[in-house]
């Protein structure tokens, strides 16, 4: 089969990262061709792909008649399911998603010919940090809960296919979004610190925040890390930066790069008490007082990735700065869609 260099089949492009890369693949002349069962994900997000087929990855049949009809000569993986408590909770459902229907899905790939992946993978697959210097991507593997094991092993059969080359990306903290193309994240239950701080400050509708669990306003989880204030410290990167370094992965897979693993951060930290900060000046709202509760269980106290290897080897390294993650998150939750997907989720939760 005569593959078609410019399409790329991108699992999960429905979601909050995936549809953000096809909106950056789209801008660098590719062909998006978005699968999602929809089962997270929302409809709306797959407007800006060049089509969009329904279905699940784990249907051998399904992913086989999507590559026939594009001929896509590369993929990136997004479709997975995120929520750490949850797969603690549920592993079989993590493990079926994230790893089983993903060996899946990467098998008929290369079956088809696809011999170029892009993996959405996850700091969690490192497992416990004690340290706070910057994680390299040699550190050891150990995931504490089934969605870091879940994604590893994902990462691990990728790795182990003949013929298939690609390019695993560990991400640290995502952020923000890019309202003007009409995306951003729409996650319910919405687990994130900054759209959790920036939902209260804009006055979202009552509505939105007590389903997300808002109503007594914003709390911050712990303050007493041994972190330079008391709160945990996070690396946050933009997520049209994150997109950003997809097709750059896409791109050193087309031009023959190896298969290899990239973590994906500013380098930089940003403790809670921090972004909160950023947040109260970039909305203007100095009379924001957080809330405080105690640290959520399995928190580590500082996360930050070493990406020298993605400035290196991808030419990656992000623009985008806290404020932006800030103030387009806030642009975003402001919009109606993000309102009514919300209520949306809610009420069927609720049903
Ligand atoms: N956090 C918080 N209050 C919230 C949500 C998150 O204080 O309502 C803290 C959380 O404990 C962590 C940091 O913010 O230290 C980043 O959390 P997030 O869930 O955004 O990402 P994680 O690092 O857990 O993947």
């Amino acid at each position: 089969m005569q593959l078609d260099p410019s399409v790329v089949l991108v699992s999960g492009g429905a979601g909050y990262i995936g549809s953000h890369a096809v909106h950056v693949l789209k801008t660098a002349g590719f062909t998006p061709v978005v699968i999602d069962s929809l089962v997270n994900g929302n409809l709306w997000a797959t407007r800006g792909a060049s089509a969009f087929r329904k279905g699940d990855i784990g249907d051998a049949g399904f992913v086989r008649t999507v590559c026939d009809e594009f001929r896509p000569v590369a993929a990136l993986h997004f479709a997975a399911f995120i929520e750490v408590g949850e797969s603690v909770k549920a592993p079989e459902k993590y493990f079926m998603n994230n790893r089983e229907k993903a060996r899946v899905f990467f098998d008929t790939l290369a079956g088809k010919g696809v011999r170029n992946v892009v993996f959405s993978s996850t700091a969690a697959v490192y497992g416990e940090v004690t340290e706070s210097a910057p994680i390299r991507e040699d550190r050891p593997t150990r995931p504490v809960n089934p969605y870091g094991q879940s994604k590893l092993d994902a990462e691990t059969h990728l790795r182990s296919i003949t013929g298939v080359n690609s390019v695993a990306l560990r991400y640290f903290n995502v952020a923000g979004a890019e309202p003007d193309a009409g995306l951003g994240e729409a996650h319910f239950p919405e687990t994130h610190l900054i759209p959790r701080i920036v939902l209260p400050l804009i006055d979202a509708p009552e509505a939105v925040q007590s389903a997300l669990g808002l109503a007594t306003g914003f709390k911050i989880f712990g303050t007493d890390y041994p972190t330079r204030d008391g709160t945990a410290v996070r690396d946050y990167i933009h997520v049209m930066d994150l997109a950003d370094a997809h097709v750059r992965a896409l791109r050193y897979l087309l031009e023959g790069g190896k298969t290899d693993v990239f973590n994906l951060g500013s380098g930089a930290g940003y403790s809670v008490k921090e972004i909160v900060e950023a947040a109260r000046t970039t909305l203007k709202r100095s009379d924001f007082k957080p809330g405080v509760e105690l640290r959520r269980e399995g928190d580590p106290a500082t996360l930050i990735a070493d990406s020298t290897k993605a400035r290196d080897i991808l030419s990656w390294r992000p623009e985008r700065g806290v404020e932006h993650m800030i103030d387009s998150a806030a642009a975003w939750h402001r919009s109606p869609t993000y309102t009514d997907t919300i209520l949306k989720k809610a009420t069927i939760a609720s049903s």
